[in-house]
């Protein structure tokens, strides 16, 4: 798995920081003053690709909440580019009247969450935030508007730390890329 490594774009350290900073940012919009009223929060992984980086997360977010899943393909199998968003499985509960937070691994060409903050809004949710550790340096990606964003990165295509290739080096610590033959290799 290792010897599939081009670079790391994103070691391990810097990804805990981010986090660090992410989660800070997110517990003071979802805590009063600035959060009226006593609406609780709902954090909503879209899976499998965000498991890791909310798992982190939502630890270093000391508030009241509730988790939901959505499970969203959109790269099936070795595709490197989207193939059009599915929702595969959602366990949301209820989020009527909840601050939501959908989190995501990464903004491409932005249809995932013009897909899922929809959704989420028609179920009656009080506010819906989105938050995605990256975010690629496309024209697609810059246009849309996302709540927290943990680094930009070149338009490149990215796995470990949760992110996958064929379901694979979703367990790298840290953030690659693959070696051409890798990606271009008949499976
Ligand atoms: P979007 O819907 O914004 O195009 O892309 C979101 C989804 O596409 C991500 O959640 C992720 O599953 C997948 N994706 C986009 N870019 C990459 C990439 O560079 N590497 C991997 N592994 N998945 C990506
Ligand atoms: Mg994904």
């Amino acid at each position: 798995m290792h010897g599939d490594i081009d670079r790391i774009l994103i070691p391990r350290q810097k990804i805990a920081q981010r986090v660090h900073e992410l989660a800070a940012l997110i517990t003071a919009d979802h805590t009063p003053p600035r959060l009226a009223g006593s609406a609780e929060v709902t954090i909503v992984p879209i899976l499998t690709g965000a498991m890791v980086f909310c798992g982190d997360l939502i630890r270093e977010i000391p508030i009241a909440m509730k988790i939901g899943l959505l499970t969203v393909s959109s790269y099936p199998g070795r595709s490197v580019s989207s193939q059009g968003v599915q929702v595969i499985q959602r366990q949301l509960e209820n989020v009527r009247d909840r601050h939501v937070v959908l989190v995501d691994d990464i903004l491409d060409s932005g249809n995932t969450l013009r897909m899922v903050v929809p959704l989420v809004q028609q179920m009656g949710a009080a506010s819906v935030r989105t938050c995605v550790l990256l975010k690629k340096d496309r024209p697609a990606a810059r246009e849309m508007a996302v709540d927290y964003v943990g680094f930009e990165i070149p338009d490149e295509f990215v796995v470990g730390y949760g992110l996958d290739f064929d379901n694979y080096y979703r367990n790298l610590p840290d953030i690659v890329t693959l070696k051409r033959d890798v990606l271009e290799a008949r499976p």
